[in-house]
C-alpha cells in the first residue's frame, strides 16, 4: 500500500508551495489552481497587468502626481490564471520586469 504524502506550505498571502511524494507545485490558496512548478518563479507564469501607477492608483480615489521626468512608475499586478485573485502587486520603474525584492531566507 502506497501513502500519498502531501506537505503544505504557505509561502504568499495567496500561494501555497505544496510537496506531493516528492511532486513540487505552487498553487493558488484561493481555488487550488497549479500555477507552475515547485522550482519555477511563480511571477513570470500568471497573468500580469502593466499600468503607470498615477492611473491606476486614481482608480481607487488615491491621487498621485504621475512623475514628468526620468523613467515612469508602473504598477505590475499579478493573478491567478484560474480564479483571478490578485497574487501580488509591485511598484516598479517602467521596463523593468523584474524589481528589486529580497526574498525570505526561507523560500
Ligand atoms: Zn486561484
Amino acid at each position: 500500500m502506497t501513502t500519498n504524502e502531501i506537505e503544505t506550505r504557505r509561502i504568499d498571502m495567496y500561494l501555497n508551495l505544496v510537496d506531493e511524494n516528492g511532486d513540487r507545485r505552487i498553487e493558488c490558496r484561493e481555488c487550488g489552481a497549479r500555477i507552475c512548478d515547485g522550482s519555477e518563479e511563480w511571477l513570470e507564469n500568471v497573468p500580469i497587468r502593466k499600468r503607470e501607477i498615477s492611473g491606476r492608483l486614481e482608480e481607487f480615489g488615491i491621487w498621485v502626481k504621475e512623475r514628468e521626468a526620468d523613467e515612469r512608475i508602473e504598477l505590475h499586478e499579478r493573478y491567478c490564471p484560474n480564479c483571478a485573485i490578485q497574487l501580488g502587486a509591485q511598484v516598479t520603474v517602467a521596463g523593468e520586469d523584474r524589481p528589486l525584492q529580497v526574498d525570505p531566507d526561507f523560500l
